[in-house]
Order: C-alpha cells, then sequence, then structure tokens
C-alpha cells in the first residue's frame, strides 16, 4: 500500500515538474523578447535624453563663461553663434542690478514678451539664489508662469544661470532659454528617425502628463519605457514604445514554434505518465491474479490427492464391503488422478508458455483423429457428470499443420470447461466443420453462457468469469488462456459465441494446409 502511495506520489510529482517546466518555458518564450526589447529600448531613451539635454547644457556653459563685465561683453555678438536656443542675456552685479547693455534678448520685437524684465526681477531672481550658488557652475531653473483660475495655463521658462567671479568682482550671468527650440528644434533633430517604417514610436509629455512632441499612443502598458529630463525641461518625460510592424510577424513565428515544441514535450511527458500508470495498474491486477492462480491451483491440487489418499486407505486397509465397492473406490482414484495429471499438464504448459519456449512441433495432421481422441479421453468424465456428448466430425477433412498433444489439450479444456460449467444443460455438441479455407472446431454447450462483457477477458491468464468466482468451481483461469495460445501458434483464432442463459459455442478455426504460413 505504501509503495502504490509512493508511486502515486512520484507520478504527481512528475506530472507538476513537467507542467512548472512547460510553464516557465512558455513565459520565457513570450517575456523573453520583450524583455530585451525593454532593455533596448530603456539603453536608447537613456541616450536621446542625454544628447539632448548635453546640447543644451554645453551651449549653455559656454555661453555663460564667455561673458565678461568688466567691460560688459557686446552680449548680441556672443548670442550669434548660438542659434534659437537662447532667447535673453541678463547679467546683473554683485548687488542682483542689471548691468547696463546687460540685458539683451534675440527675440524679433513682435514676440517680445511684454513686462518680461519687470516678472523677471521681482517672480524669478528671488528663485534663482544666485548669491548660494557654487561659482562657475551651471544651474537651472524650469518653471511655468503662474495663471489665474480658469485661464490656459502660462508659459514654460527655462533659465540658465552661473556665479561668475572676475579680479575681485562677483557678478552673475542668466540666460533664458526658449523650450519651443527644444520641441520644434531639438527634439524633431533627435527623434526624425522614428518616422514612417521605424520600429519605435517616441513622445514627450510634459509634468501634466499632456503631449508636448510626438505622435499621440497610450503611455500606460509595460511595453512603454519612461524617462524623465533632468539638466533642462525637469518634469517632462521621454516615452518610448515599439511600434506594431510587420517585425512583430518572426517573433510571432517563433513563438509559435516555440509554443509547439513546448506543448509537444508537454504532450509526450503526460503520454508517458499516463502509461506508465496503465502499466503500473495492469502489473498490479496481473499480480493479484497470479496469487489468486497459486491459490486455486494449490486448491485443485489438494482436492483430488485427499480423494486419492482417502479412498486409496480405505482399499490398503481393506475396508471395503464388497468387490464392487472396490472397483468403484478404485475408479475415483483413478479419476483423480487423470484429473490431477490434466491440471498438471496444464499447469507445467502454461509455465512453458510463459516463458516463451518454442514447445510446439508441428506435423502433418488429421484433425478429426486428434478431436476424436480428445472425445474418447473425455468419454469417462461426461459420462460421471451426467451429460450427452455428440460429435459431428466431417469425414475427409484436408490435413492440416498440427502440434497433436498440444491441440488434444486445448480440445480437452474446452470439453472440460462444458463439463463444468454447463453440467446442468445436460449436452455437449462437438463439430469439426470445414468453412472456405479453414477448418473449424466448435464446442457447444447448454450451460449458463457468458456475458459479452467477458468474452475477451476469458481467454487473458488467470481470468474467471464473475459469475463463477462465488461458486464453487474449482478452476485456475489458465485453461483458456492456454486454448489461445495454442490456437495462435496454429496460426488460427479461439472465440466465443455466447449469452447469458443461453449456452456458449467456443469455436477454434485453422487454416488448412498451405495457407497456414502467412
Ligand atoms: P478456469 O476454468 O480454470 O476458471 P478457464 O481459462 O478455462 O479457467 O476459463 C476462464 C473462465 O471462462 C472460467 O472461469 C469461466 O468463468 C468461463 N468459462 C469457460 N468455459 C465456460 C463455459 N463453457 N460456460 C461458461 N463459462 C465458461
Amino acid at each position: 500500500m505504501r509503495r502504490v502511495l509512493l508511486l502515486n506520489a512520484l507520478i504527481f510529482a512528475v506530472l507538476a515538474a513537467a507542467v512548472a517546466l512547460a510553464y516557465y518555458g512558455y513565459s520565457y518564450t513570450s517575456e523573453a523578447p520583450r524583455e530585451r526589447e525593454r532593455a533596448l529600448m530603456a539603453d536608447l531613451a537613456e541616450e536621446k535624453l542625454q544628447n539632448i539635454e548635453t546640447v543644451i547644457d554645453d551651449a549653455d556653459t559656454k555661453l555663460l563663461r564667455a561673458v565678461e563685465i568688466d567691460p560688459i561683453s557686446n552680449l548680441a555678438d556672443l548670442l550669434l553663434p548660438t542659434g534659437a536656443a537662447v532667447a535673453r542675456v541678463i547679467v546683473l552685479d554683485d548687488q542682483l542690478k542689471i548691468v547696463p547693455g546687460g540685458n539683451v534678448s534675440t527675440r524679433p520685437k513682435e514676440r517680445e514678451v511684454p513686462g518680461f524684465t519687470d516678472y523677471f526681477m521681482t517672480r524669478i531672481l528671488p528663485e534663482l539664489q544666485l548669491q548660494k550658488q557654487p561659482l562657475g557652475e551651471r544651474r537651472h531653473l524650469f518653471l511655468r508662469e503662474a495663471s489665474k483660475p480658469g485661464q490656459p495655463p502660462g508659459r514654460w521658462y527655462l533659465f540658465s544661470f552661473m556665479r561668475r567671479q572676475t579680479a575681485d568682482k562677483t557678478f552673475y550671468v542668466v540666460i533664458e532659454d526658449d523650450p519651443a527650440h527644444l520641441i520644434y528644434g531639438l527634439f524633431p533633430q533627435f527623434f526624425q528617425g522614428a518616422g514612417a517604417g521605424s520600429k519605435r514610436l517616441y513622445q514627450v509629455v510634459d509634468e501634466l502628463g499632456q503631449l508636448v512632441y510626438g505622435v499621440p499612443f497610450d503611455g500606460e502598458g509595460e511595453r512603454v519605457v519612461r524617462r524623465s529630463f533632468q539638466l533642462t525641461v525637469d518634469g517632462w518625460k521621454l516615452l518610448i514604445t515599439q511600434a506594431e510592424v510587420g517585425d512583430d510577424k518572426v517573433a510571432q513565428r517563433k513563438k509559435l514554434v516555440d509554443s509547439i515544441l513546448i506543448g509537444g514535450a508537454m504532450t509526450v511527458i503526460l503520454a508517458g505518465l499516463a502509461f506508465l500508470g496503465f502499466a503500473i495498474r495492469r502489473e498490479r491486477r496481473l499480480n493479484e491474479l497470479k496469487s489468486e492462480f497459486i491459490s486455486n491451483v494449490s486448491h485443485e491440487l489438494k482436492t483430488p490427492l485427499s480423494i486419492i489418499s482417502m479412498f486409496g486407505e480405505m482399499l490398503a486397509e481393506g475396508r471395503t464391503k464388497s468387490p464392487e465397492q472396490s472397483t468403484e473406490y478404485a475408479e475415483i482414484i483413478w479419476r483423480e488422478s487423470v484429473r490431477l495429471g490434466r491440471l498438471i499438464d496444464n499447469v507445467l504448459d502454461f509455465a512453458k508458455m510463459e516463458r516463451g519456449m518454442g514447445v510446439y512441433e508441428f506435423a502433418e495432421s488429421d484433425l478429426g483423429d486428434v478431436v476424436a481422441r480428445a472425445i474418447e479421453l473425455s468419454g469417462r468424465r461426461v459420462q460421471t457428470a451426467n451429460m450427452q456428448l455428440s460429435e459431428d466430425i466431417e469425414p475427409d477433412l484436408p490435413p492440416v499443420q498440427l502440434d497433436a498433444n498440444a491441440f488434444t489439450l486445448a480440445v480437452l479444456n474446452l470439453i472440460d470447461n462444458a463439463i463444468k460449467y454447463a453440467p446442468d444443460g445436460k449436452k455437449i455438441e462437438v463439430s469439426l466443420k470445414r468453412e472456405g479455407d479453414r477448418v473449424v472446431l466448435a464446442v457447444r454447450d447448454w450451460g449458463p453462457g457468458i456475458d459479452p462483457e467477458e468474452h475477451e477477458r476469458i481467454f487473458e491468464r488467470f481470468y474467471r468469469a464473475k459469475s463463477v468466482r462465488l461458486k464453487p468451481i474449482r478452476g485456475s483461469g489458465i485453461g483458456l488462456a492456454l486454448v489461445q495460445h495454442i490456437t495462435r501458434a496454429h496460426h488460427g483464432e479461439a472465440t466465443v459465441i455466447s449469452e447469458p442463459g443461453k449456452g456458449s459455442t467456443f469455436r477454434i478455426s485453422l487454416p488448412i494446409s498451405g495457407k497456414n504460413d502467412r
């Protein structure tokens, strides 16, 4: 019992391991390319962001360092080579006052923001905390102009600034960068590859999540990589995702192939396990049947033996009343010893057959003779059972290849079964006829018959029909297995035609000589 439990646990464990493996395999094949793609996009986002910010950082730092105060540089000249990114430069002295000539804008008059300088001095300047900044380092501030409730959001401002010192004079340089330059100049320049046919889509969103640049796509989901700007427009984010283009087909095909392989492997493992389970169950059943067989055979051996020894003892001690009784006792002993002999023959032949030894010796013989001999051998048993045996053997049957001894044993088994299981039917009919290119032996009785569900199983070794298991009819379950084996060795077929309550007909059909070497 413990072994069975252990085996079941083992099968279950293998099953669980196989399922886990399949799951892992499947999720790996579906996740791995996605993971790789994500890592790739993350690297790309990092690189693009750095490139864009470096352009501004470098240009601004250069400009912030180029401005001189004593005398004040010509700012307009300095601004010329920086392009459109810089909108204005303001230079302040150590008192945070704008120095003369220290406020220059590159914007054309019509795009000037009215009142900007005032706005800068009152609202922005305090926030820059210029006096607290380290010397010679670019700092930046990105902000959005506060708007009144109900009004559209105010404009963006990006400032770069630096505390400077020449001789013993401290001064401050502030650059106003134009965020529009990012949106219309730098972003297209860096993301232009992201046009039609590209694998990736780019998007820049502001601190409120609103699209500033790029194609709209759903910014959520695991296929989107996000990175924040840090040196310039803080709070804005760059989003990259994979465009659904034909390239996906290759990945999909690979996924399909992987899934098929995993599915196939799983099926093989499951089939293997099912087969193992089936084989174990079969083996267990066979073992049960074998031990049942041993107890049956021992019982069958014991009964005739005790009868023989009992009547033998009576005869030896002269405990008989008349010579007739002595004859009767001797007959009983003879009958039981014949039965014993038959049983031993059966068991020995069966054992040989089990070991697969070549037990048959074929010769061209007359089947009629063999059957007649078997009938003769059964005569006395039929008589004792109070039954009638009629025979109908077609004369002049063609010869067949036969092991006469083995075949006699087969016929004896069939007649014995009829005597054993169908004595109430009183009749047994043995016929041997030609049917086309075959010779057919039929042993018919009018006994209890056999359930059609068991027609095949009764030919299995050790199998006994359910209806007889509880009856006191002796048997070992190897008779019909032997019949089947012998018949097959003769290239023939053994079958039964029977219905419960209507008797049984066992048929052995053999090919006629010359046609049996199939
Ligand atoms: P045994 O007779 O030793 O049990 P067999 O292999 O000869 O073994 O027969 C197998 C089973 O087939 C029997 O147990 C019995 O149930 C059934 N059987 C065989 N012959 C007959 C028959 N003539 N009538 C009814 N049942 C039969």
